[in-house]
């Protein structure tokens, strides 16, 4: 055994634990919360919940399958919107998804982009009635992703991923142009 071996495998089982710990905290917390949303529904009997459509958006520059990546960073939220879905289901509740393209940017007052930081929304349009106001993010945002009525259903259709190809095409086009001709 190499100096140190058993101490950072132990080190290693320790952070094991803690994230274990951790992910098993997140579940209980997320079924909790599907549940009150579902519940909510169910009160006000609507017959359907919006979510934003959570995903990827295909490869990297370095071949990396960004929703690997993706669910890696949000595997919480991506949790905690399956739970919704299988409970909401249960339930006869229909799940709509989103796309999630500028629902957190603009404004729910009068669509203009704003200012976001963290967790306050501030709407720059002098004409607006919310111009200047402080406005919660989250809440602004799930104003948007209620009224919206551009469903989705894999990231292909989400205007983000359309634009990021059009982007890409016009970078190998781009760089076609550049090569000198033999
Ligand atoms: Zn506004």
């Amino acid at each position: 055994m190499t100096a140190g071996g058993k101490g950072r495998e132990d080190k290693l089982k320790a952070l094991e634990r803690v994230k274990q710990g951790e992910r098993n905290f997140t579940r209980t917390y997320n079924h909790t919360l599907s549940k009150k949303i579902v519940e909510f529904a169910l009160l006000h009997r609507a017959g359907t919940i919006k979510m934003e459509l959570l995903e990827g958006y295909g490869k990297d520059e370095n071949g990396q399958d960004e929703k690997s990546k993706f669910i890696l960073r949000f595997w919480s939220y991506y949790e905690l919107q399956s739970m919704i879905e299988q409970k909401a289901q249960a339930a006869g509740i229909v799940v709509l998804k989103i796309d999630p393209y500028h629902t957190s940017q603009k404004c729910h007052a009068c669509g203009e982009k704003g200012k976001r930081d963290k967790a306050k929304f501030t709407c720059e349009n002098p004409a607006c009635k919310q111009h200047e106001k402080e406005q919660n993010a989250d809440h602004n945002a799930a104003i948007n992703i209620a009224r919206s009525t551009h469903f989705v259903v894999k990231k292909e259709d989400c205007f983000y991923y359309q634009k990021k190809q059009e982007e890409k095409a016009e970078k190998k086009r781009k760089r076609n142009e550049e090569k000198p001709k033999e």
